[in-house]
């Protein structure tokens, strides 16, 4: 048997279930075998294929031995936040690269927040992600096995996963492939069952990829970061704000507004005397009004390679205060975690190339 580092092997946790019985159905197996398969790794969420002994043909095991593999990722650090809410982990894949899952509990609903990519390419200036630049896209297995992690953490206390954030390092629609099809897979009813409605996807703006969601029924809330309201603040900390100006970018909303009819999230970093002042506040509320849109706004987290400082208490509600004016809710997203570098990429940075001390270790 080859490791499970082999890249020959088929990770089956890439495999939406389509995927999976059309290579079975290839080996000769029919549905029947594929929905056995199937529900021993997301039903029982079964860890590795010799645990398959007994529930599947032998032969079939022995197949599977030889050609697949179950890739889990392996725990490279983790930190509690004070609070006790947010667990973060960073998680070392087959090749050595690390990404970062958080697991938030409150109120009986845990919330898991899944990286897409090792790395950004995206650039935005205030994040630490970002400031890593693009080392590779994560596949769809290395997707859902982030999700796997974690309901196998809730499983142990108990509890188990309502939501479901792409909002961890990386940018979801340039991997648009490999995370759709990992949405495939955490969707699906006969497996992990996760409600459409409890995952949602945030993106910087890749317009195309806002256009082919709106296009595809793909079952995400959509949640798009703007933290600009005029193109020139905006591409001074989105740098790819250049590439897909503010009116091509409020077209593909709009467009996917229409045709999915579903609310949109817009996410604002607000970063004192940048981008909280009240020119940007109605700049804002222009932008989205008569749009059904809902805006979460994050103080930010300080990240090494920033110089910013997240806006006072005040300033956020006085933010707020104008959009309400043009009849835009909106919502303080907690910084929870923030003693643990919970932000984006902020623990891996902090991990790797520490210039404090880290974050402690349970
Ligand atoms: N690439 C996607 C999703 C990952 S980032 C996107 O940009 O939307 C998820 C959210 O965290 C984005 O809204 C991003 O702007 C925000 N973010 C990143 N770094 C941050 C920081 N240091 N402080 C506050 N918010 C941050
Ligand atoms: Fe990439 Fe999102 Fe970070 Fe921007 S905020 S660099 S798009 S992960």
């Amino acid at each position: 048997m080859q490791p499970a580092s082999s890249p020959s092997l088929i990770n089956l946790y890439d495999l939406p279930r389509a995927a999976l019985g059309e290579l079975l159905a290839g080996w000769g197996y029919s549905a029947f075998h594929r929905d056995a398969l199937w529900e021993a790794l997301y039903r029982q969420q079964l860890e590795s294929i010799e645990a398959l002994d007994g529930l599947l043909r032998p032969e079939l095991v022995t197949l599977l031995r030889e050609r697949a593999c179950l890739r889990r990722p392996s725990v490279h650090h983790e930190a509690f936040s004070s609070d006790g809410y947010t667990h973060k982990l960073l998680l070392r894949l087959h090749d050595g690269q690390t990404i970062e899952t958080v697991l938030m509990r409150f109120k009986g609903r845990a919330t898991v927040c899944v990286s897409t990519q090792a790395g950004c390419a995206m650039g935005c200036v205030f994040c630490a992600t970002g400031q890593m630049g693009l080392v590779r896209h994560l596949s769809p297995g290395e997707i859902v096995a982030q999700v796997l992690h974690v309901t196998r953490l809730l499983r142990e206390s108990g509890e188990s996963l309502r939501n479901i954030v792409l909002m961890g390092m990386g940018e979801p629609l340039h991997n648009y492939d490999g995370t759709l099809s990992a949405v495939d897979i955490l969707v699906d009813q006969t497996g992990l069952a996760i409600g459409p409605r409890f995952i949602t996807l945030s993106t910087v703006g890749v317009v195309p990829g806002i256009r082919r969601l709106a296009d595809e029924e793909r079952p995400v809330q959509l949640a798009v970061s703007l933290h600009g309201a005029t193109d020139a603040e905006r591409a001074a900390l989105v740098p790819v704000g250049r590439r897909w100006p503010l009116d091509e970018l409020m077209e593909a909303c709009r467009y996917y507004s229409e045709r999915r009819k579903r609310r949109i999230f817009f996410e604002w970093t607000l970063i004192a005397g940048r981008n909280d002042t009240p020119e940007q506040a109605h700049a804002l509320g222009q932008l989205l009004r008569g749009m059904d849109a809902h805006v979460n706004v994050i103080p930010l987290n300080p990240t090494v390679g920033y110089g910013g400082a997240p806006s006072s208490t005040e300033a956020v509600r006085a933010f707020q205060d104008v959009l309400a004016s043009y009849g835009l809710p909106s919502t303080v997203r907690q910084r929870r975690g923030i003693d643990i570098d919970a932000g984006c990429g902020q623990l891996k940075a902090a991990v790797e190339r520490p210039r404090r001390p880290l974050p402690a270790t349970p």
